[in-house]
């Protein structure tokens, strides 16, 4: 029979049943933290690991990417809390560095094994099978996200088609000989490939064959309009998904029920939710709206304690998933430092994509938000630009109903300038951009 999770007893475990495994894997992690980091020693100073209470985590100071990038100049090349030496480093990858420098990242034998397992939890969730053919058009480079998968795909037992971005046109026509049941990508690359198969290779990404396609590394595949277009183009079922360079590739991710991403980290990252004005601790439940911070606490080269990921999320489920796993289950909101501030209003670029994506035939979904400055202050009306379709029909009023649409739903006035198919659309890279803001000049 068909296991239905990978690592079952915490998948479905009952809400604080695993309270004493995360209390002895902190205390375990912050004593590795206190013998060999001297970033969390100067922290944590005072700190009796061997007593330290679960409950009291949220008493230990916040760890930022600003203060990991200093300490990666300070102790090159991994920084202060780099707690492991050459022999047992087996990998270095550089997180995407989404603002500023990127950072780098290092991994033990012990941490790429958890990897693995969170890689595979994750994709055993979106319906991914030792019988699959699992496609990974994701980069193999500095950003984790090809390799990790490959590896976790692999550790799941499924028969890995690597084929990275390179040569797009050459994949899909493979592709058509191989087939493939199952794919990871992000919304931005999986739309530039089946533009490139319709418009250029003449061929229907549905004939590929994909069941389930998991979708991350941007918000997208949580966006109803977005995620509608890629399933009914490729002809698959969509799975959001979200991790971090840092921790993970994939922590979060859909199940079948697609009603909000389950935390799938247990035993390895414990996650806390932050009020994004405060920086208190708010609880998981329905409807909050908070800042990951992330503990790693299974981890060996490069540990990361009470770490701000940036990402605000939305709680949309607190109960048992119909799917039978347990815990919150959560949906990407943005950036925290992507979001703008309209007179007052949270606007998030993520879901203005959404809406102009909701007048699909007429507009391509792609659009581009023009910021004042570098914060989050924007004067209305926002200037966006939009793509249109050729066969988009009167725009004058198109462009009428979708400033109308922002303002009912997003509550801010906008102004649409209309740009030819193409302009704004990903050309193969693995994201795109939503927001573009003045250049700073260097003097
Ligand atoms: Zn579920």
């Amino acid at each position: 029979m068909d296991r239905i999770y990978w690592a079952p007893d915490l998948e479905t475990s009952v809400p604080g049943s695993l309270h004493s495994l995360e209390e002895s894997r902190l205390r375990q992690q912050l004593s590795w933290v206190l013998k060999h980091s001297p970033m969390y020693q100067e922290k944590f100073k005072g700190i009796d690991a061997e007593t330290f209470k679960l409950s009291d985590l949220a008493k230990l100071p916040v760890t930022t990417k600003q203060e990991v990038r200093m300490s990666q100049e300070l102790y090159p090349p991994l920084g202060g809390h780099a707690c492991v030496d050459w022999k047992q480093i087996g990998r270095i990858h550089a997180s995407s560095g989404t603002t500023g420098k990127p950072t780098l990242v290092g991994a033990s034998a012990r941490d790429r094994e958890m990897w693995r397992d969170l890689v595979a939890r994750c994709m055993w969730a979106m319906g991914c099978r030792p019988e699959h053919r699992a496609w990974v058009p994701l980069t193999f480079g500095w950003w984790i996200a090809g390799l990790s998968f490959y590896e976790g795909l692999q550790h799941l037992g499924a028969a890995v088609l690597p084929s990275g971005n390179n040569e797009p046109a050459r994949t899909l026509s493979v592709l058509q000989i191989t087939g493939a049941d199952f794919a990871i990508s992000t919304p931005s690359f999986i739309t530039y490939l089946a533009r490139l198969a319709q418009d250029e290779l003449g061929l229907d990404p549905r004939s590929i064959g994909l069941k389930n396609i998991g979708l991350g590394g941007e918000p997208g595949a949580g966006l109803p309009d977005v995620r509608r277009q890629i399933q009914e183009t490729w002809g698959a079922k969509v799975y959001d998904c979200m991790g971090t360079a840092d921790f993970c590739t994939v922590i979060w991710s859909e199940c079948e029920c697609q009603d909000g991403m389950h935390f799938f980290g247990q035993g390895y990252i414990i996650p806390e939710l932050l009020d994004p004005l405060t920086g208190e601790v708010i609880e998981a439940k329905k409807g909050v709206v908070g800042e990951l911070l992330y503990t790693a606490i299974h981890r060996e080269c490069t540990p990361l304690i009470r770490f701000k990921i940036g990402d605000l999320v939305e709680v949309v489920g607190d109960g048992t998933c119909d799917c039978g796993r347990t815990g919150i289950r959560i949906s990407c909101v943005g950036r925290a430092d992507d979001m703008l501030i309209v007179q007052g209003v949270n606007v998030y670029p993520s879901a203005v994509a959404d809406v102009v994506s909701s007048f699909r035939p007429r507009t391509t979904g792609e659009i581009r938000i023009f910021a004042d400055g570098a914060g989050p202050n924007v004067q209305p009306p926002v200037r966006i630009q939009v793509e249109y379709e050729p066969d988009a029909g009167e725009l004058e009023a198109l462009k009428l109903d979708i400033e109308l649409a922002i303002r009912q739903k997003l509550v801010f006035r906008a102004h649409i300038e209309w740009v030819e198919k193409g302009a704004l659309a990903a050309q193969g890279g693995m994201k795109r951009k939503l927001v573009e803001r003045p250049k700073v000049s260097s003097q």
